[in-house]
């Protein structure tokens, strides 16, 4: 079993399709472990992307993290890391494969609407970043 974060973007939670994103999960067969609503503060996007603090989007996508309210949930299942990046689609939703969240509700390659840890490493720091012990059941 592996264990993965996701998070429902301002844009995903804007848009009113918070139920629609997890109806896909769970009809994938991807088990929800623990689940709230919050709002980031700059700097706390800013630590949670900290791996892209070099990169030229970094000021944007984490003033857009931080605009409004997300829904992040720990997700388990066997390979989730890897199920759940394909239920995504691409970073870029022009890229997407068809009948991926990206593809069926981004609006651009900032607000795409989802996001999924891309390694072990990072879904065991990103679950931390959100969530203790007594809140993963
Ligand atoms: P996420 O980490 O949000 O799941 P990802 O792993 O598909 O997305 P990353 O390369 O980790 O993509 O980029 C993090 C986020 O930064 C993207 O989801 C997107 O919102 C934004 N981003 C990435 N590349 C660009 C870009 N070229 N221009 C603008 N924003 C970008
Ligand atoms: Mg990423």
């Amino acid at each position: 079993m592996e264990r993965t974060l996701s998070i429902i973007k301002p844009d995903g939670v804007g848009r009113g399709i918070i139920g629609e994103i997890i109806k896909r999960l769970e009809s994938s067969n991807i088990k929800i472990i623990a689940i709230k609503m919050l709002k980031m503060t700059k700097k706390q996007a800013q630590g949670f992307y900290a791996v892209h603090k070099e990169r030229p989007f970094f000021d944007n996508v984490t003033d857009f993290m931080a605009s409004g309210p997300v829904v992040v949930i720990v997700l388990e299942a066997e390979n989730v890391i890897t199920k759940y990046r394909k239920l995504m689609g691409a970073t870029n939703y022009k890229e997407a494969e068809e009948g991926t969240i990206r593809k069926d509700f981004a609006t651009d390659i900032e607000k795409n609407i989802v996001h999924g840890s891309d390694s072990q490493e990072s879904a065991s720091f990103e679950i931390s970043y959100f969530f203790n012990s007594f809140e993963i059941v």
